[in-house]
């Protein structure tokens, strides 16, 4: 709620304000100058923040029977922990810590300023040039963030794509999108370090394309998240974790000790505010409706929230091809969406694989207006386990993006 979704995305609202603002002319209004007060886009982020953290920490003090105590917790043995010099024991304990930014070993890191995704909530300024090493998705939403609020801003990224987890032509159309806005991309960065440069900081490719080195006044780290169980001892539970330190857990989200359970980032089974939720779900069903609940039962589905959206769901095209199976598949610009053109936000494809045989969906991309919310249509299907022809015979609200899916699953070819 203070670092990750709930002020993320409050901050690409703003942006998103001021980029509509900006093509007032396309639109039919006028306005003056357009320039962003980062004083108040801040105070707007924080009440957002501030508005969750209050509901969340009276919901859960008004529990029953339940304690709130604030302080770092250790473990001091399998059944119990210290926190602020008290030992609480009890017969379960569930892990739920979360994650960081990760601060990789690069040469001068220790010598420059950085930001990450924790200190980015407290700029009430305008960086000039913001550089930011890492253009996956949490570099994304910052770049164009701040793009859209009149920074400059260079995204250095070591890979020869943007957001590598995602399909090629998904990366490119990301990429299109950025770099209209003005964005900067340098690809195939290899050899990233840091250096001072006048007021502000270099970042060198060495081992990359000309020109080596982008001079920013700011630098913002997006390269990952570490999970924070190194400081929680609990080598003295005998809790296992994995080469990267998250936690090992079953299929159930239990450790290798029995009482002991792991949830959300800190399990390495998911890096989203819903997966964690979803674990949570899990583990109590399991314990207390005496249901049987699986990780493995859960499809996985995320929102990359630059403008416009990306919704994604199921199997990736390189996913698909892996598994063997015959699939059909289709993609279909977004500039064909009618809804699309009337908003004036066009940019963006949908793609859609299902399988041959069961007509079942096997995943699917909407890079457009509305991407993170249509993508459900097709989410909840794939849970229903339903062919994609229910799709094609619902009738769907005009003038809608998910109007257009029966329309795209109508044009269904083999997947190669
Ligand atoms: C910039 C950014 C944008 C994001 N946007 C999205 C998004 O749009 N959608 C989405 O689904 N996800 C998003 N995420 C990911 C999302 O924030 C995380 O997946 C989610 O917060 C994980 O929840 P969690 O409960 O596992 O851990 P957290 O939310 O990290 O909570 C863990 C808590 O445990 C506390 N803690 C840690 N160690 C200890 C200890 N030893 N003792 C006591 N307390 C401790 C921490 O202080 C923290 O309060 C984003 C993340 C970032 C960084």
């Amino acid at each position: 709620m203070n670092t990750g979704c709930i002020p993320t995305k409050t901050l690409v609202a703003s942006a998103y304000a001021i980029h509509v603002a900006g093509r007032g002319a396309e639109y039919g209004f006028a306005v003056g100058d357009v320039r962003v007060d980062m004083k108040r886009v801040k105070a707007r982020k924080d009440a957002a923040s501030a508005r969750s953290n209050k509901g969340v920490e009276e919901w859960l003090r008004g529990t029953k029977n339940c304690t709130v105590i604030e302080g770092h917790a250790r473990f001091q043995s399998s059944n119990s922990v210290v926190v602020n010099d008290e030992v609480l024991e009890a017969d379960k304990i569930y892990i739920n810590v979360g994650g960081r930014a990760r601060v990789p070993d690069m040469p001068g890191i220790h010598d420059v300023p950085f930001l990450d995704n924790s200190s980015m909530m407290d700029i009430d300024f305008l960086p000039k040039h913001l550089v930011i090493v890492g253009g996956s998705y949490v570099g994304l939403e910052f770049a164009q963030i701040y793009r859209r609020f009149g920074s400059e801003v260079t995204v250095v990224e070591m890979g020869p794509r943007l957001i590598w987890r995602e399909d090629e032509d998904i990366s490119q159309a990301v990429r299109e999108i950025v770099e209209a806005e003005g964005i900067q991309i340098r690809l195939n960065a290899k050899c990233i370090s840091l250096a001072k440069h006048g007021d502000g900081v270099a970042v060198r490719m060495e081992c990359s394309d000309d020109p080596k080195e982008v001079a920013g006044t700011h630098v913002l780290l997006a390269v990952g998240r570490v999970p924070n169980t190194s400081d929680l001892d609990l080598e003295r539970a005998g809790v296992t974790t994995d080469q990267h330190g998250y936690i090992v857990v079953d299929d159930e989200l239990q450790t290798n000790v029995p009482g002991i359970w792991a949830l959300g980032d800190c399990n390495g089974r998911g890096a989203f505010t819903h997966t964690s939720y979803n674990d949570y779900e899990i583990v109590a069903d399991n314990l207390f409706n005496a249901d049987h609940r699986r990780v493995s039962d859960r499809i996985q589905a995320y929102g990359l929230y630059i403008d416009p959206p990306l919704g994604r769901c199921g199997m990736t095209d390189a996913e698909v091809r892996k598994s063997g199976r015959r699939a059909l598949a289709v993609k279909y610009p977004m500039s064909k969406v009618s809804r699309a053109y009337e908003k004036g936000e066009m940019q963006g494809l949908m793609k859609i694989c299902v399988d041959a045989e069961t007509k079942q969906i096997l995943g699917a991309a909407i890079l457009g207006v509305g991407g993170d919310e249509v993508i459900h249509v097709l989410l909840d299907m794939m849970y229903a386990k339903a062919p994609y022809t229910v799709v094609q015979r619902a009738m769907h609200i005009h003038p809608t993006v998910s109007e257009f899916l029966p329309t795209i699953l109508a044009k269904l070819e083999p997947f190669v």
